[in-house]
């Protein structure tokens, strides 16, 4: 195959061309050479050997200036990208030198670092596709193993945490993500400018002192610039706030409150199932959770005739549902007078409906009324989609499998799809 290929090449009129020509082209070192390529022993594999070019010094790893060589190590080989179905490897004999600054170290190379089996280039390849595909799709795709494109995707993301400039930031919004089973969450922090949303931060657990994590990173200074904060009612993220950014406009996420007040609902509606199966009643709330915990304009015909169907009767669940349909009326106003005059309208209807989960939610509005009421005026600068934009993207890119689910591997996951991190720079495009 390789040799149809190259005989293909050699048709270019300049001279026949090789591998190595190839890659003194578009991926070429001034400090080395590739003296030749062949093919590895399997035959499945292409092998090109570096060497240092003839008189010149090798680079110290720890302060990237020349320094006289020390000793070789054995021949290593660096995984370069596969191309035309076969795994491309360099082959090359890492020297070590003594340097008067840093001791005896090993050198540095531009195609890689001493501690990764993959090439820089390699890396960057795999991790840009493990954005487009599940980390096993790329794994797959490439005929490599989950275990390296983790590898790249680390390499990539600590290269971008290290690089990234945090200034200026001016909104930021906090997200808690559910992950593993039994209750574990993560904290996310975004930014959300207006010509800038990526996700900045992300903490184990969702406590005070995980919170404090990310106000640490920032610095005092940093943190003092926010002006505007966008966060549910999650009690240890208001008391952090408060505490970090207190200047700041602090507005509620809608996102959170819709959520909640659809599990005040399903709450509602199960037990009322419960109680009419139990006094022998006619099942009327079989098949209806969807239909009242969709929005309507998702639901299908059937489901929407189902929901007009419930509307006869005077369930707690449907209660419950009409309060639920009503709220969102609430975002819609221009004043916050007005907007306020709704709030306390709705709740007091609520705390009369006798329905617990219902009561306890406008008790909630009721306790964080300044802070709903801050959204009216932010709105001109602020759209409140952002922050929920952001969570589903994270939740796919926590759904896509990423194997184990261990909280490195979603912080990497995450930093990697949503943190808009630099990149490494190569002499050379491969695509
Ligand atoms: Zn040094």
């Amino acid at each position: 195959m390789l040799r149809f290929i190259l005989e293909v090449l050699a048709v270019v009129p300049l001279r026949a061309m090789q591998l190595t020509t190839i890659l003194n082209h578009g991926y070429h070192f001034p400090r080395f050479v590739y003296p030749h390529a062949r093919f590895g022993p399997d035959q499945k594999s292409i092998e090109i050997a570096v060497r240092p070019r003839e008189g010149s010094a090798a680079l110290c790893a720890g302060c990237r200036r020349p320094a006289p060589g020390y000793d070789h190590l054995p021949e290593r080989s660096f995984e370069c990208i596969p191309f035309w179905g076969f795994l491309v490897f360099f082959l090359y004999s890492m020297r070590r030198v003594n340097c008067r600054r840093c001791g005896v170290v090993g050198e540095e190379v531009p195609w890689g670092d001493g501690k990764h089996q993959l090439s820089k280039a390699y890396m960057l390849f795999l991790a840009r596709w493990a954005r487009q595909l599940s980390w096993k799709e790329t794994a797959e795709a490439f005929h490599t193993s989950w275990e390296k494109v983790c590898a790249a995707v680390a390499y990539v993301v600590t290269f971008g945490l290290q690089h990234r400039t945090l200034a200026p930031l001016r909104a930021m919004g906090v997200d808690e993500m559910p992950y593993a089973k039994g209750h574990k969450y993560l904290t996310l922090v975004y930014q959300i400018d207006p010509h800038l949303t990526r996700l900045l931060w992300v903490g184990r657990e969702r406590t005070v002192e995980s919170f404090h994590g990310f106000f640490t990173l920032m610095g005092e200074e940093l943190a003092a610039q926010i002006q505007l904060v966008c966060s549910d009612l999650w009690k240890p993220y208001l008391q952090v706030l408060r505490e970090q950014c207190s200047p700041a406009l602090h507005i509620l996420d809608r996102f959170p409150i819709v959520s909640q007040m659809n599990k005040a609902l399903d709450e509602v509606r199960a037990a009322e199932a419960r109680e009419m199966a139990r006094a022998g009643h006619q099942p009327l709330l079989k098949k209806t959770r969807w239909c009242v915990l969709q929005r309507k304009d998702h639901l299908t015909p059937q489901q929407k005739f189902r929901l007009r169907d419930l509307l006869r009767y005077n369930l707690r669940t449907v209660r419950a549902y009409l309060l639920k349909e009503d709220f969102p009326q609430f975002w819609n106003y221009n004043s916050p007078t007005w907007a306020g005059m709704f709030l306390e309208f709705w709740c007091r209807q609520t705390m009369r409906s006798r329905i617990e989960p219902m009561k306890k939610i406008a008790r909630m509005l009721r306790a964080h009324r300044p802070l709903l009421l801050h959204y009216f005026k932010a709105r001109k600068e602020f759209s409140s989609g952002v922050v929920e934009g952001l969570h589903h993207k994270a939740k796919v890119t926590m759904r896509k499998s990423y194997g184990f689910r261990t909280f490195r591997i979603l912080e990497l996951a995450l930093y990697h799809s949503l943190g808009k991190l630099p990149e490494p720079e190569l002499t050379h495009e491969f695509f």
